[in-house]
């Protein structure tokens, strides 16, 4: 039987990827902050597919309970095979204007955690020559995104990173992928205050969709996936034009989207 540990997953595309390495044979262990809705989750899984299903209710932006989840993943007689670094969150508005406690919590979130977690998980799969490391950024990531500065630089950085560990990873058995979602229908909207009830309805995929594409990738061991067909063009299109347009039309988008 294999393990996979799912940040993020009492909600969302989090709990997306834990009902779906669930329902593909694995045991989960689940990180979010909300306890209570960890335990439901578990209970419908062990329930609907007779796996082992493990609650850690942490709140990663604190180091002490950040270092649970890392003792976790580092522990070598209860191995993790698959690490879906999911938990994140953004803020919206002019950053003058936004708490700085608050994107500091961002960062440590979307960044300083998802960096300890993967190192924590790395030393023991390189050891066995096995596993896989899931990331999850965001088209966000591409270019800059006035009025979401923080979140598009931390998905940047998300995105960066995970690449190079991928390519730090040939020849060791272990994967790195990263997965960058588009408007994706989630609680993540509300969080960050945002009413997206004026985006027209081909621009969203769900939290499955994303989940079960962003799984498969990890299986096949691509560098980066990004999930749905508007989002692919968005991304084709970001790569060619040059930062001045690219700036200029996510900030005519992000200001349409609130
Ligand atoms: P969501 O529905 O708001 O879920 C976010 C998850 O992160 C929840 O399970 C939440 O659980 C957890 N979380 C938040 N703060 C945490 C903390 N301090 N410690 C531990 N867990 C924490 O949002 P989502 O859309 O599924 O987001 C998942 C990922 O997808 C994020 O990295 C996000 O940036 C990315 N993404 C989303 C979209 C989109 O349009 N939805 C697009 C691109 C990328 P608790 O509240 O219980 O802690």
């Amino acid at each position: 039987m294999t393990t996979a540990l799912i940040t993020g997953a009492s909600a969302g595309i989090g709990n997306a990827f834990a009902s779906q390495l669930a329902a593909r044979g694995n045991d989960v262990v689940l990180v979010a902050r909300d306890e209570e809705r960890l335990q439901k989750l578990a209970a419908e899984l062990r329930a609907q597919h007779n796996i082992a299903a493990e609650v850690l209710a942490a709140d990663l932006t604190d180091t002490g309970a950040l270092a649970r989840v890392e003792a976790r993943l580092a522990d070598a007689a209860r191995p993790i095979d698959t690490l879906v670094n999911n938990a994140g969150f953004g803020s919206n508005g002019l950053l003058h204007e936004l708490d700085v406690d608050d994107e500091t919590r961002e960062i440590n979130l979307n960044v300083v955690a998802l960096v300890r977690l993967t190192h924590a998980a790395l030393g023991p799969m390189v050891a066995r020559r096995a596993g896989g490391i899931l990331n999850v950024s965001s088209i966000a990531g591409m270019q800059p995104t006035p009025r979401n500065a923080t979140y598009g630089a931390t998905k940047a950085f998300v995105t960066s990173f995970t690449q190079s560990v991928h390519e730090e990873l040939r020849g060791t058995g272990v994967r790195a992928t990263v997965v960058c979602p588009g408007f994706t229908r989630t609680e993540f909207q509300e969080r960050a205050g945002i009413d997206s009830s004026r985006l027209p309805g081909f621009l969203w995929q769900s939290a499955g969709e994303v989940a079960a594409g962003a799984l498969d990738a990890l299986e096949r061991g691509r560098a980066v996936y990004v999930p749905g067909t508007m989002n692919r063009m968005t991304a084709g299109f970001v790569s060619v034009l040059p930062d001045s347009v690219t700036r200029r039309a996510a900030a005519l988008v992000i200001k349409f989207s609130e």
